[in-house]
């Protein structure tokens, strides 16, 4: 048992909220008994802070924007933590967020509470414990939380289904296309930030954010938001004012429309379903015998004596 203080995380004490993240991160089932028990504790205090992702490919001006975005938070009286998804460490065995020093000055801040990724556990995992990290900067009082990822592969959807807004954060572009983006990550964007405005690249961002426009445009969306373009230089410390602005117009226009708590209510009871069936595939999968009949099944159906389908089923009724 790791001795944790509900009081003093509920006053916000950074020590005790790193501890209890900690926990949450822990493999031990032991450890992972406490943690729920803690979060139903707590579950009731949870949910009032701003739930912010930043994603964008290395480089972009991540930790700079969360910097300046953050520094710029803390002048306006608000209390900020970071949290991080870090793709590559179930991968590559690295991270690209994790091991350098990031945000040091942000860091330094009383009212500010930055975590490095998890280290290691399967994609499902990490996501599962930022969710949880993010109950519990809640739970501590801080009104924004701002969850960072890598805009590579599958953690950009990890985050966007676990944020109220979702910021893309790209750089100008000095040749002709639009940097490969995703289709699919346009849809996950509530905002493009064109980032490094300043200087040789500022043309290129202004050009960019209208292109960025037209796209924006052919991408369908439901819900009342037309996503955002805009520009900003982290660097210089420009555009970040106006970013907030259109975060908080967001913020009270889901509130008024309801919005808000549907797509919280929704990201929960998705996300639910989701653990629904990686237990039950955990739990199918551990039965004994069970590695033996998936490969007789297997050879099975690669020699075409069954069907897929009949192989299934008989996988799933594994006695
Ligand atoms: P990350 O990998 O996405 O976290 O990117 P970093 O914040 O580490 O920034 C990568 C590089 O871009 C660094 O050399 C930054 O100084 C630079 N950079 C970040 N923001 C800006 C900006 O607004 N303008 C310019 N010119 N450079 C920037």
């Amino acid at each position: 048992m790791v001795a944790i203080r509900v009081q003093q995380l509920l006053g916000g004490d950074r020590r005790t909220l790193a501890k209890a993240i900690t926990l949450v991160e822990s493999q031990l089932p032991v450890h992972q008994q406490q943690a729920q028990r803690l979060l139903s504790q707590l579950l009731l205090h949870t949910g009032k802070s701003l739930r912010l992702g930043i994603s964008g490919t290395p480089g972009v001006g991540k930790s700079t924007f969360i910097e300046a975005f953050g520094q710029y938070l803390l002048d306006q009286g608000l209390r900020i933590a970071v949290l991080a998804v870090d793709p590559s460490s179930p991968i590559a065995g690295g991270s690209i967020l994790g091991d350098k020093t990031r945000m040091e000055q942000l860091s330094r801040e009383p009212n500010a509470y930055i975590r490095p990724s998890p280290a290691a556990g399967a994609l499902g995992g990490v996501a599962q414990t930022t969710r949880e990290s993010l109950l519990l900067c809640e739970a501590a009082g801080f009104d924004v939380v701002l969850v960072e990822t890598v805009g590579v592969g599958q953690s950009e959807y990890q985050v966007a289904n676990m944020v109220d807004f979702f910021l893309l954060l790209m750089q100008p572009n000095t040749g002709d296309e639009l940097q490969g983006i995703k289709k699919g990550i346009l849809e996950l964007a509530d905002a493009i930030v064109v980032n490094k405005a300043d200087g040789n690249l500022a043309s290129f961002a202004e050009r960019d954010c209208g292109q960025y426009q037209q796209v924006l445009g052919l991408v369908t969306r439901t819900g009342f938001w037309q996503p955002k373009v805009v520009t900003c230089s982290a660097l210089e410390n420009r555009g970040i004012d106006r970013i907030w602005s259109m975060v908080v117009e967001y913020r009270d226009q889901a509130r008024t429309q309801g919005e808000f708590d549907r797509k919280r209510a929704q990201q929960n009871t998705n996300w639910m379903m989701h653990l629904f069936e990686q237990e039950l595939l955990t739990k199918a999968m551990g039965r004994p015998g069970f590695t033996e009949q998936q490969q007789d099944l297997k050879n099975q159906v690669a020699t075409g004596r069954i069907t897929p389908l009949v192989a299934a089923r008989a996988l799933l009724e594994l006695k």
